[in-house]
């Protein structure tokens, strides 16, 4: 992620880099669907400097192309010059922000309810209920029954409703046992947006699974969003302002980690503490974390299970053999192995509304990978890959992705 206040110079920091030898092309998915140098980690080095330069204009073309990117990372891993395609697009959205040209969506999003972290909960608790009220009264055939639980950006597309209660409403509840208890270990959790509005039972498993390990979890009560969807589309003021308040939150604490569920979250929080924009305790995703201190027993799995290694959670943290051979321990014969391993699923974020027939067309390839592992259950780390892969899979008649949590909680 950007540290520099100034994108140009990171911009041009890369290019001075970039050896244009084309490695990235060979790994670089978008390119791969599109085939337009544009599109290519290299294509975008080149193009965002001479934006830099100011050689060419900031287009609707260049808008819409050369941010045409997933930020899955692979073209930083195999880069032997250290450039980070990735960032120029990050650096090319903090110039479109800056021209003030952000769009209305983004800028509620980012500047109000992601800023001020605390309306979200009861925003999207009314929301939910609004939605729960209103469906049954809705006629059949409406596409405002698609729409009512979250407006999308491109046509008619599977969004899962907020959760009535979020988790941030159970706190205390968890805060009363983890003060009553004798812990082996004890971590803060950082649970993130999407556990938090979108998918509580993450959250809700990861504890019971840790608590079965003897891990105490303590959830500092004024956390919000890290930062990172603001960061990723431009608005470096809104990180770093969520990146402080999780600092006050999470510093100081009596606890030998802070713990994430969430791959992009943990992504960002482990970089910016390297970075030292935050000092807290090291940051682990949670899986990590359990295979490192626990001997973790479950009992067998009843059906196969596959898993997706986000690109936040693989190569963002390091984690792909942690995480494959926690799996292979903890699933035994029931594990299917890892689904194309090192490859996007193609959702990034929000690219797969922007750009869904990319998006789908890579998404396909991992759900085909998944259908020939022969297993029954596709599980994965990232609340976004869920939702984006959890789509591909019911355009198959497939059942929906599962996060891992609520596999090992089946399993305790
Ligand atoms: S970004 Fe890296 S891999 Fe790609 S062309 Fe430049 S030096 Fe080569
Ligand atoms: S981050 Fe992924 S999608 Fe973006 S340029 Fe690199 S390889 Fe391509």
């Amino acid at each position: 992620m950007l540290l520099d206040d100034n994108p140009i110079a990171l911009i041009e920091e890369n290019l001075e880099r970039c050896l244009l030898c084309g490695r990235c092309r060979s790994v670089c998915p978008v390119f791969r669907e599109v085939g337009l140098e544009m599109v290519s980690p290299r294509g975008r080095v080149a193009l965002t400097s001479a934006l830099a330069r100011g050689e060419i204009s900031l287009s609707e073309v260049f808008k819409k192309q050369v941010v045409n990117c997933l930020r899955c990372m692979a073209c930083v891993d195999i880069c032997p010059s250290d450039v980070e395609p990735n960032e120029t697009t990050t650096a090319v959205y903090r110039i479109i922000a800056s021209s003030k040209v952000i769009d209305p969506i983004r800028g509620i999003m980012f500047r109000i309810l992601l800023r001020r972290g605390r309306l979200l909960p009861p925003f999207t608790s009314f929301w939910a209920n609004l939605f729960r009220i209103l469906t049954p009264l809705l006629p059949e055939w409406t596409r405002l029954r698609h729409l009512l639980p979250l407006p999308t950006m491109k046509g008619i597309r599977y969004m899962p409703g907020f959760a009535n209660m979020p988790f941030s409403y159970y706190i205390d509840y968890y805060n009363r046992v983890y003060h009553a208890g004798m812990w082996k270990h004890r971590v803060a959790l950082f649970f993130g947006c999407a556990s938090n509005l979108v998918f509580p039972e993450t959250a809700h498993s990861m504890i019971a699974v840790y608590i079965k390990h003897g891990i105490g979890v303590y959830i500092p009560p004024t956390q919000g969003c890290c930062g990172f969807p603001a960061g990723a589309y431009g608005d470096e003021k809104t990180r770093r302002k969520r990146l402080y308040e999780f600092e006050r939150a999470f510093s100081g604490l009596d606890v030998d980690a802070v713990v994430t569920i969430c791959a992009t979250c943990g992504h960002n929080l482990r970089e910016a503490r390297e970075n030292m924009l935050i000092a807290v305790p090291e940051v682990y995703d949670a899986l990590v974390y359990l295979s490192e201190v626990a001997d973790c027993r479950f009992k067998g799995a009843n059906s196969k299970v596959a898993y997706h290694i986000p690109c936040h959670l693989g190569r963002g943290q390091g984690a792909t053999e942690i995480v494959k051979r926690f799996l292979e321990r903890a699933l035994g014969e029931q594990f299917a192995g890892m689904i194309i391993e090192g490859e996007c699923c193609g959702g990034g974020g929000v690219y797969n509304l922007i750009h869904p027939d990319i998006a789908f067309s890579i998404g396909e390839k991992k759900v085909g990978a998944f259908v020939e592992s022969g297993a029954d259950v596709l599980t994965t780390s990232c609340p976004s890959c869920k939702i984006f892969l959890t789509e591909v899979m019911a355009k198959r008649g497939l059942p929906e992705v599962k996060d891992v949590w609520e596999v090992l909680y089946d399993l305790i």
